[in-house]
């Protein structure tokens, strides 16, 4: 990661009230922001259906290619195995058949808000209270569930799957990094300079109260919940956890 992780910003300013006494998000001027406002932000939406719709487009191209190095090892084991005498059968090669846009609607429906990313408008979710939220994967959170729903939809083996899912989630985080979490950096920034707030304040110690972050910070582990986690993602794993937590009434 290129820029500085989302929680980290967001608790240096919980511990700086004297400097934030509002946490009101700068690019929408209208709600609070937390750790997930930053990528629920009304001001984001457009640019995530945007990211999402390009990710989309990628997927035939990377199922391919995860498909073509799967029946590539299956070969390589498949010699091995006569090299060394042994009879074994040769392996039937796999094929990719893209999926229609059904087959998609149905692989993301444990993600909350997907739909409604997905066809650019309101749409329900399938899950009352969905476990996972698009904001997730723009953090580079890779959902067991959606796994699962995809190696349905794919008909491949599951390694396959998580490939392109990788691929998938590993393209919406870099993008929304780019597009979304540094823009708003920009507008904090610049709100700071409207403030006066320079660079030797935000770095220089407070000893006065402050929220108290550590309760309302915390990772949090979800059923569902894998080792198929972007590892440089894993701090992210703050639900909830914001700079003004206790406004939250966490
Ligand atoms: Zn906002």
């Amino acid at each position: 990661m290129s820029v500085a992780w989302p929680w980290a910003v967001l608790r240096k300013k919980a511990r700086k009230p004297n400097l934030y006494p509002t946490c009101v998000c700068r690019r929408c001027e209208l709600e609070k922001e937390d750790n997930d406002h930053v990528w629920k932000c009304p001001s984001a939406a457009e640019t995530t259906t945007e990211i999402w719709k390009e990710a989309m487009g990628k997927i035939n191209e990377w199922g391919v290619q995860a498909t073509n190095s799967y029946n590539a090892a299956r070969k390589r084991e498949y010699k091995r195995a006569v090299d060394r005498g042994r009879q074994v059968p040769r392996p039937v090669p796999i094929h990719w058949w893209p999926p229609s846009d059904a087959d998609h609607v149905r692989g993301f429906s444990s993600i909350g808000g997907a739909r409604a990313v997905h066809s650019g408008s309101p749409a329900p979710d399938r899950d009352e209270k969905p476990m996972w939220n698009v904001s997730d994967l723009l953090r580079g959170i890779t959902p067991l569930s959606m796994l699962t729903e995809w190696s349905a939809v794919f008909r491949t083996p599951m390694s396959i799957a998580k490939t392109v899912l990788h691929k998938f989630v590993g393209y919406l985080e870099a993008q929304a990094s780019e597009l979304i979490w540094k823009p708003r950096c920009s507008a904090t920034i610049a709100w700071e300079q409207s403030q006066g707030i320079s660079t030797k304040d935000k770095t220089s110690k407070y000893t006065g109260p402050r929220g108290d972050w550590s309760q309302g910070y915390g990772y949090i582990t979800h059923d569902g919940f894998s080792t198929i986690v972007a590892q440089s993602q894993v701090p992210d794993r703050t639900a909830t956890g914001g700079w003004c937590t206790e406004e939250f009434g966490l």
